[in-house]
Order: structure tokens, then C-alpha cells, then sequence
């Protein structure tokens, strides 16, 4: 089982799109998939299908160990991987966790009941370097970096390369990159194709072959509740984030 924290700072970047087209691609290809809902914005969970106020239980009471995650993981149908939702109850966790014991190693406990039942779990992250994403970098065994190619990027990278070091040496020393990902892409702006350039140099081999491009179909299947690949399988976002899984899974293999 591969644990992996779809993760950066920054609002807007695509994390959500690719928790959700990325789960629904790697089942596809015959991946089990669990996906947890790490944001109270909750736009993984509505973006899978799941009424985000009809769910009885969240990722809030997994964290407090109210509830494990087998009891709370739902099935989504149109996309067939499990998904653990969230809901604005899950900002209340935030300030919760503060005063419990072990608080940042929580979620990384709670994953350890379903090891054995899935190939890959994918952590949606916040916008925020909060104590729920904490739990993400402590209970992941790598980092899924999604970014937009503009001007700030890289610098808010090396925010988020200094934060996984910084959790590396204190909380969990097998965290690494598993790739970044070149997300709303537009070939024919000057400014993308420079700074995918410098990506590329600084990051060589971490930065996946497969960009991810500005399509409409992307943004409009949350509003279906759908991923893109139930929404309009042959779009260019589809495409895209299936040839994502397939890389991934290369990689996977090559590494052992
Ligand atoms: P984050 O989770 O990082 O905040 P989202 O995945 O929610 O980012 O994406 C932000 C917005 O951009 C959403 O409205 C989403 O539908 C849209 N979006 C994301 N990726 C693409 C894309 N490749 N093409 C077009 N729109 C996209
Ligand atoms: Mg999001």
C-alpha cells in the first residue's frame, strides 16, 4: 500500500482535481483506492458524488478515534474507489487535536486498520500547512506536489520542500517526493513554458512526464459530481489524468 498526500500550500492549484481524476483512473486501471477527504471545504468529497451534509460521519471523528475508518470509508460508485468525506466539521478537528496526545500521528494510526486492503491511498490536502496537513506528511510515505507554472510557483516550492524536510527529521524520515505535477497547463503562454523549464531543471526526474492541461470538462465534472473520466472519457482532462495513473504506476514498478 502506497500512501500518498496530494499536497501544497497554495489554494487553487489543482489538488482537489487530482485527488479525484487520479482515484478514479487508478481504479480503472484496476487499482484498489481509498481517498480521504482532508480539506473541511470538502470539494474531493462533493466532487466524488457524496453529499458533503448528508454523511453521518467524517474524517473529524477518525481523527478524534470516535470512529475508525473502516466505519466512516463510503463507496463511491461512478469512479469505484472508497472515500473517507469531509465536511466543515472537520475544521473543528483542527483546534481539537491541539490538546490531545500523539496529535500529529493520528491519521497515520488510523490508516494502519486498512494496510492490507488497498494499493494506493490518496490524501486531499487543505490549502494550509495546518495540523491536518501535518498528519498527511507524518502518515504518507511520499508527497504528489500539483502546481500551476507562474510566477510565484517555484517559490512557494521551496516553502514546501523546507516543510517536508523540516518533517522528514522530526516525524516521519521515509517522506519523499513522489513527483510534481504540472497541472492547468497552457502551452502557448511564454511564462508556463519558462518556469516548466526550471521545473524541469531543478527537479529532473521528479517532475512527471504528463501535464496536466487547462480543459473545461476538468472544471466542469465537479458540478456533475463526477470525475472526468464519467463525465467525458475522451476529453483531453481524461486523457490526461489516466496517462497520470499509468505513469505513476510505471514508476512504481521501476522502483520496486
Ligand atoms: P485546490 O484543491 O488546489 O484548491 P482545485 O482542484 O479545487 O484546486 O482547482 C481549483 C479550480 O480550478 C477548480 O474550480 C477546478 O475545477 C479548476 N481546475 C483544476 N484543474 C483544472 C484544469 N486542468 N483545467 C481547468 N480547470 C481546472
Ligand atoms: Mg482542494
Amino acid at each position: 500500500m502506497k500512501i500518498i498526500a496530494i499536497t501544497n500550500q497554495k489554494g487553487g492549484v489543482g489538488k482537489t482535481t487530482t485527488s479525484v481524476n487520479l482515484a478514479a483512473s487508478l481504479s480503472a486501471l484496476k487499482r484498489r483506492v481509498l481517498l480521504l477527504d482532508l480539506d473541511p471545504q470538502g470539494n474531493a468529497t462533493m466532487g466524488s458524488g457524496v453529499n458533503k451534509n448528508g454523511v453521518t460521519a467524517t474524517l473529524y471523528q477518525v481523527l478524534l478515534g470516535e470512529k475508525t475508518l473502516n466505519e466512516v470509508k463510503l463507496k463511491v460508485e461512478l469512479g469505484k474507489f472508497d472515500l473517507v468525506p469531509a465536511n466543515r466539521d472537520l475544521a473543528g478537528a483542527e483546534i481539537e487535536l491541539v490538546n490531545i496526545e500523539a496529535r500529529e500521528t493520528r491519521l497515520k494510526a488510523a490508516l494502519g486498520s486498512v494496510i492490507d486492503d488497498y494499493d494506493f491511498v490518496l490524501l486531499d490536502c487543505p490549502p494550509s500547512l495546518s495540523l491536518i496537513t501535518v498528519n498527511a506528511l507524518t502518515a504518507a510515505q511520499s508527497v504528489l506536489i500539483p502546481m500551476q507554472c507562474e510566477y510565484y510557483a517555484l517559490e512557494g516550492l521551496s516553502d514546501l520542500v523546507k516543510t517536508i524536510k523540516q518533517v522528514r527529521a522530526n516525524l516521519n524520515p521515509i517522506l519523499e517526493i513522489e513527483g510534481l505535477l504540472r497541472t492547468m497547463f497552457d502551452n502557448r503562454n511564454m511564462l508556463a513554458q519558462q518556469v516548466s523549464a526550471q521545473l524541469e531543471q531543478h527537479f529532473g526526474d521528479k517532475v512527471y512526464r504528463t501535464v496536466i492541461p487547462r480543459n473545461i470538462r476538468l472544471a466542469e465534472a465537479p458540478s456533475h459530481g463526477l470525475p472526468v473520466l464519467y463525465h467525458d472519457k475522451t476529453s483531453k482532462g481524461a486523457q490526461a489524468y489516466l496517462a497520470l495513473a499509468v505513469e505513476m504506476i510505471k514508476r512504481g514498478e521501476k522502483n520496486g
